[in-house]
């Protein structure tokens, strides 16, 4: 037996609203709190995460930039010849993304999403590196660095590998008894609530498949670690959405053009936009202050949410929508989805959760950069403890 393991179970979008009214892992990880998230997608909030500072401090927030000079996509430009027909198909645009995935060496999450071919030349991608990995961070270091620098022993999850492979695989490292830290990665019960809603019947059904899967986690780290210190935790929650905007119809309708006198990203809950000179400025800020759905975010509110950029990388304007509101069509998908999260942190439904089996959580854990500070002083608390007891073997042999 080795004295203790830290363990970390991250459930992506498993938010406080999913499970506030829902017995989920209340008998393995009674002590629950919500956790405020940070502003924007998964693409923001696991990065930060992982490193303990806000997008504004580690440039990991949304995916696509409008950046021709340093776009990788120039190789990608003869997509624009396949029939759209078959090039709107998720299935065609999920093995086009995995070919140019390899093809351009990125080592993170990559999604081609619904990026026209025609103009993807005029963009840049923002996680080239994978965050789950030591330095995978656009800008400093991560909770990976920490741990290898301090040469603690920690397992992690590979996405490609899927949930069931990561439950095994980190299984099977527990067995090795050789680890201090670990952090086990679960992004599908996001991906089943877009498809299906928040409220929908398979949402707890996959929280009791997840339960059973902890608990078959827990049997074996108990049975190899005398403590185990369990954190399972999310990033943001998930909002249903019942309406639907189609932004780029009233953008488009301004008469501007595209790359010539403007360019954008609509996100599906957001909207970025880039200037090429100031009428058109001006007509797209009058067009979007006219829309009641969202709003114009402030340099001020920006800071606050520790989203704002003085280079302007990720946008000069930004646009948000109110909770339950989706851009259809955008740039992340050409039909609707049922749910959907990355609204403003406040919103009901963007909150996260933690849970765990340890009563005394640190009061400031409150945010999900936070996170970080417990997941390195759990690191260190399991470590010393690890090397202390190792110590005592070597002494009491
Ligand atoms: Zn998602």
């Amino acid at each position: 037996m080795r004295p203790v393991l830290s363990l970390f179970v991250f459930i992506d979008a498993c938010g406080w609203q999913i499970i506030k009214d829902d017995p989920f892992v209340r008998r393995v990880a009674p002590h629950r709190r919500q956790l405020r998230s940070v502003f924007g997608y998964s693409s923001a909030c696991i990065p930060s995460i992982l490193s303990g500072r806000y997008p504004s401090e580690h440039r990991n927030w949304s995916y696509f930039v409008y950046d021709p000079a340093h776009s990788p996509f120039q190789s990608l430009r003869w997509m624009r010849w396949l029939p759209s027909a078959l090039t709107s198909r998720r299935r065609v645009r999920n093995v086009l993304s995995a070919w140019a995935k390899r093809r351009l060496g990125f080592k993170g999450y990559f999604d081609l999403y619904n990026m026209p071919f025609r103009d993807i030349a005029h963009y840049d991608f923002t996680e080239k590196k994978s965050p789950l990995r030591p330095g995978g961070m656009n800008r400093g270091t991560n909770i990976f660095d920490f741990l290898t620098e301090r040469r603690i022993p920690y397992h992690v999850s590979e996405p490609a590998r899927g949930e069931a492979g990561n439950l095994t695989a980190l299984i099977d490292d527990l067995k090795t008894e050789t680890l201090d830290f670990a952090f086990l990665y679960w992004p599908q019960l996001d991906g089943l609530m877009h498809r299906v809603g928040n409220d929908a019947p398979e949402v707890p059904a996959m929280l009791r498949d997840y339960e059973r899967r902890i608990d078959q986690l827990m049997a074996v780290a108990q049975a190899h670690y005398e403590d185990v210190r369990l954190y399972i935790f999310s990033d943001h929650g998930m909002a249903n959405c019942d309406e639907h905007i189609d932004l780029r119809a009233r953008i488009d309708a301004l008469g501007l053009r595209l790359h010539v006198d403007y360019a954008v990203v609509y996100d599906s809950t957001m909207a970025r936009f880039w200037f090429h000179h100031e009428a058109a400025r001006q007509k797209i800020t009058t067009c979007l202050e006219r829309i009641p759905q969202g709003e114009i975010l402030s340099d001020a509110e920006l800071t606050d949410l520790g989203t704002y950029f003085p280079d302007r990388y990720f946008g000069e304007l930004i646009y948000l929508l109110r909770e339950g509101t989706l851009i259809v069509p955008s740039h992340m998908g050409a039909r609707p989805i049922r749910a959907m999260h990355g609204y403003h942190p406040d919103e009901p439904h963007s909150f996260a959760a933690l849970m765990s089996n340890q009563p005394h959580v640190p009061a400031g854990i409150t945010a999900i950069p936070d996170m970080y500070k417990l997941m390195t002083h759990e690191a260190e608390a399991a470590h010393t403890a690890n090397c202390a007891g190792r110590h005592a073997t070597v002494l009491a042999s």
